[in-house]
């Protein structure tokens, strides 16, 4: 189905079914069909219903997709299985909404009662009717161009979250929005960075327990990582936690930097900022009371510059377990002690129940960008296991007794150049990765790209540049063919892999997985997938994106009918530096949400009658001959199809003299006469339905 005809049978269906929705309205779609209450009073009273009980029942509420994750746990699994892999062959494009942006799209939408919010690039926000891709609202934060050379990684946003009422999102300058979610009208705004530092935002806020909780990055540049939680109703700054310690001549925050700093050494690292960005993933487990937070890379990457005497470096590359009322910290768990290679942990974390060693345990699973998938007990942090997902060879395995990485020796970069796998693109990166307990298996975006790494023996710390300390020239010998990516399936409890669907190059999009036995994932060269879930057997894919797809799609029901919706936009930082690699890959174009459905066509005899006497009642004479003699010219209806004037208008503005204009014709332009066919009686009729077709 084309999107034009999508969104005629949206309209042509609403009318058919007396909603009353009228071109002109902010809304039109059976989903959100009122009864006496205007759209925006009903997408009000919806929203403000996604409370603390909504969010922590996320799971069950098939229809519905309200956080960043899907849920708490960030498993991204749909219990939705009307769309299934007996009928996923049937998937049909229902709509298409151009962003109007470029650059990269990253966000995951977010759905609740047939309204979808989103981001594009820029951190602009869009409210669309689920149904049709009606846009409801736009918010634009307008952030200053100027910002773009400050952020690593592309102007990107992964999405807004929903609370109460309000659409949150952190915005690329640093400010964190609060939108009313039914008319895209800012609320409050705070500033959330200093703003003279090249700290940017590009992750989705998560809601927990009444507070808004944001991170922020720039650690390539230069800064201290930070993760902050503000009061969902008036943005009053209700915690803030560093990851790592600052200027150790100064008092120290918390107990936990008292520790960190003892495992820094040098003071390079405080002039840089040291890192530690929590810029995208988080996890909350509402029984044990835990909000889990990544975070990133040191500041600058080489620990030799960073940190000279050595040390992990903590929180560096950690999974961190926070109180959410204080932001104190509960346990950590470091990935990558005295990280150099940018091996960050701010990949997703997903939460569980794992059946290992004949035991139920709760778990926190991660494939960070070092190569490793971790299963960690997330109540006490206590490292279950860690084995390679991709090729590793900066390290040999991990010591389940130390819980620390079994370095290989060979990606040391103090003299000369390392040639290490994975990279600072990582096996997996923020594409999110997704846990259907089902099949009891994980789908990672996974990719293959070797990193080679020298040290900037030339380095000095410029401020608000780029200062990783490390030689980046080698980037440019990246092509094609020695690069790849892959939809991986992984056993988390047996630790291994149970399939894979190649995809020939890397930095494909997210995926999703139902209960339909269905995984879908977009791809870097634009086509978006469906697979078996159990076994990956491919079942269909499209190619309506004319762009890379980057973002993790998403899973809805309205009305009774399954939606699966992913938003296309080629760009994030391999498509911006990645050079030959990334230019094989996908083209930049214009930014979209694109929306699929299994539909019956549903156009009855009776929904046309009933369509057309809502139009015109039988009453209104003109009709007739209107429809015999003008209409091929004219328009159905008397909508013009915007070739030749609206003759509503015409006849209204003519009066009298439209007669004689139908009668004789209208020298100089294409108007015959028509006094062969019609008596003037007749084109009186006409006129009035005309009139009548302009008063509606
Ligand atoms: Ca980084």
């Amino acid at each position: 189905m084309s999107p034009r005809l999508g969104a005629c049978l949206g309209l042509c269906l609403a009318i058919a079914a007396g909603c009353g929705s009228e071109e002109g309205e902010a809304v039109a779609g059976g989903a959100l069909a009122p009864e006496a209450v205007s759209p925006q009073e009903r997408i009000r009273a919806s929203t403000l219903g996604v409370d603390d009980a909504r969010l922590a029942a996320a799971g069950s509420d098939a229809a519905n997709w309200l956080t960043h994750g899907r849920t708490y746990a960030e498993d991204r699994y749909s219990p939705l299985d009307l769309v299934n892999a007996g009928n996923v062959a049937d998937l049909r494009l229902a709509w298409s909404f151009p962003t109007g942006l470029q650059r990269g799209h990253e966000a995951t939408s977010l759905v609740v009662d047939g309204v979808m919010y989103t981001t594009g690039s820029w951190s602009v926000v869009f409210a669309l009717d689920a149904t049709t891709g009606k846009l409801l609202w736009k918010w634009d934060p307008r952030v200053s161009h100027e910002v773009g050379r400050v952020v690593c990684c592309d102007v990107v946003n992964r999405g807004v979250a929903l609370y109460r009422g309000r659409v949150y999102v952190g915005v690329l300058d640093g400010r964190l929005a609060a939108l009313d979610a039914a008319t895209g009208e800012l609320d409050w705004e705070v500033v959330t960075v200093d703003q003279s530092l090249p700290y940017s935002i590009t992750g989705a806020p998560r809601v927990v327990k009444g507070r808004i909780v944001i991170g922020n990055g720039g650690a390539e540049l230069g800064v201290r990582g930070y993760v902050s939680a503000y009061d969902a109703d008036t943005g009053e700054l209700a915690w803030r936690t560093y990851t790592v310690p600052g200027n150790p001549s100064e008092p120290f925050e918390s107990p936990a930097l008292e520790v960190a700093a003892a495992t820094w050494t040098g003071e390079e690292w405080w002039k840089v900022g040291g890192g530690g960005t929590v810029w995208d993933s988080m996890s909350y487990d509402p029984e044990l009371d835990l909000l889990y937070v990544g975070t990133g890379n040191g500041s600058p990457w080489s620990k030799y510059i960073r940190s000279p005497g050595g040390g992990d470096n903590l929180y560096l590359s950690s999974i961190l377990a926070l109180d959410p009322d204080t932001g104190e910290l509960r346990w950590h768990y470091q990935t990558t002690p005295g990280d150099s290679w940018d091996f960050t942990s701010t990949q997703q974390m997903i939460l569980a129940d794992l059946r290992i060693g004949g035991e139920l345990r709760r778990v926190i699973m991660q494939a960070p960008k070092n190569g490793f998938f971790y299963v960690l007990d997330r109540e006490t942090g206590e490292l279950l296991s860690a084995e390679p997902y991709v090729e590793v060879t900066w390290a040999r395995g991990v010591d389940l007794e130390t819980g620390r990485p079994v370095l290989s020796g060979t990606a040391e970069y103090d003299e000369g150049i390392a040639v290490v796998k994975p990279t600072a693109y990582g096996g997996h990166n923020w594409h999110s990765m997704s846990y259907s307990p089902l099949t009891g298996l994980v789908y990672i975006p996974a990719q293959e790209i070797f990193g080679a790494y020298r040290m900037d023996a030339a380095y000095r710390y410029k401020p608000g540049e780029w200062n990783t300390g490390n030689d980046l020239r080698h980037y440019s010998i990246l092509t094609r063919e020695l690069v790849s990516g892959h939809l991986l399936a992984w056993d988390p409890v047996a630790q291994r892999e149970v399939w894979r669907h190649p995809h020939g190059l890397p930095w494909n999009g997210g995926t999703l997985a139902t209960a339909g036995n269905l995984v879908f994932q977009g791809t870097a060269d634009g086509r978006f997938l469906a697979l078996r879930a159990d076994d990956g057997m491919l079942l269909w894919q499209s190619h309506h994106a004319d762009t890379g797809i980057i973002a993790a799609p998403v899973t809805y029901r309205v009305d009774g009918v399954q939606y699966v919706s992913v938003v296309a936009g080629w760009g994030g930082v391999y498509a911006l530096s990645a050079g030959d690699a990334a230019a094989a890959a996908g083209v930049e174009s214009n930014g979209k949400v694109i929306t699929y459905s299994v539909q019956e066509f549903s156009i009855t005899p009776e929904i046309v009658e009933g369509a057309m006497a809502a139009r015109d009642p039988a009453t209104v004479a003109g009709n007739d001959a209107y429809h015999t003699y003008c209409f091929k010219c004219h328009g159905a209806g008397a909508i013009p199809g915007g070739v030749l004037p609206d003759v509503r208008e015409s006849a209204s503005r003519m009066g009298a003299g439209f007669v004689a204009v139908v009668r004789e014709g209208l020298p100089g332009t294409s108007m015959p006469g028509f006094a062969q066919w019609l008596e003037d009686d007749e084109i009186r009729e006409i006129a009035a339905y005309l009139k009548s077709r302009a008063e509606r």
